[in-house]
């Protein structure tokens, strides 16, 4: 089997200074890294704004909605120098210029007006919020905040998993129009505490997650490879773990690697580890 199942020095997941909870580099050292590290295509994939229905019901404060994202006014600057940004580099790597739009459930239209009036070179489909205590909830904001406002919630770290996965297939299944995102972003972000409170079986979600991969091959979707997991000190693991990577390779869902940077020095992060899993499931005979 050859690599045909990725594509070789492409970062697919990235942010920005448009993005207020990471650093304030521009995005243009970004590129720069990103030359240097030898990639030869890379995806800007910012957080865009979210639906004011959303986040007037996030309990944990003003401060918080201020920096999950963008505003309106901003994404079209964020475009803007995205374009710019491309046609700069365009000798020396390829930019596509998209998004990491979050899926909500019940909040389809506002997503699909978002979707409808942007074109995305490329997009990335991801579940951030659950309903919670008090209102909608980050899944990967902080360990206490997880346990207080989800695990308490539903009561046991099992139905919160449940409740991430049926919000991630219900994003495979949503219609959100002709520019919908083709690739499930950080597909096991409900990982990122684990060393914290786990379900008390470790192959509790893998019935789950196998459900989901066969959806994302029938969808004709791909998989975010994202790097960042391995990096959070609870969670010390990629997204998705090898095992999900491996059953996606045998169904021929395509893999995209990510460092999801929020910072210069993230570019790439991992990229060698990833190439190491890949070179190990080429070997395979399936
Ligand atoms: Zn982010
Ligand atoms: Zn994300």
């Amino acid at each position: 089997m050859g690599h045909e199942f990725f594509q070789k020095g492409r970062d697919g997941h990235t942010h920005t200074h448009f993005c207020k909870h990471g650093s304030e580099e521009n995005a243009e050292l970004y590129i720069i890294e990103a030359i240097k590290k030898g990639f030869q295509q890379y995806s800007f994939t910012e957080h865009p704004p979210l639906p004011f229905e959303l986040t007037q019901t996030i309990p944990n404060g003003q401060w918080l909605v201020d920096e999950l994202a963008m505003s309106m006014n901003e994404l079209k600057d964020y475009f803007k120098i995205g374009k710019e940004l491309k046609d700069k580099y365009q000798e020396k790597i390829d930019i596509l210029v998209g998004l990491e739009v979050d899926f909500i459930s019940g909040m389809e239209s506002f997503t699909r007006d978002l979707l409808d009036s942007h074109e995305l070179e490329d997009g990335l489909l991801s579940v951030h919020f659950l309903p919670g205590k008090d209102g909608w909830r980050c899944v990967d904001f902080s360990a206490e905040d997880f346990q207080d406002g989800l695990v308490k919630y539903y009561g046991s770290v099992e139905k919160v998993y449940d409740a991430y996965y049926e919000m991630v297939e219900e994003s495979i299944e949503a219609n959100l129009g002709p520019n919908k995102p083709s690739r499930i972003g950080h597909l096991t972000l409900i990982h990122k505490y684990q060393d914290f409170v786990r379900p008390k079986d470790p192959n509790y979600d893998r019935e789950h997650i196998t459900k989901i991969l066969s959806k994302v091959k029938q969808s004709g979707m791909e998989l975010d490879v994202n790097l960042a997991g391995l990096f959070q000190p609870m969670c010390k693991e990629i997204y998705p773990p090898i095992w999900v990577i491996e059953e996606a390779v045998k169904l021929g869902v395509p893999l995209v690697y990510g460092s999801d940077s929020h910072k210069v020095e993230h570019v790439g992060r991992g990229y060698d580890y990833f190439i190491e899993i890949m070179n190990q499931l080429a070997m395979k005979p399936f």
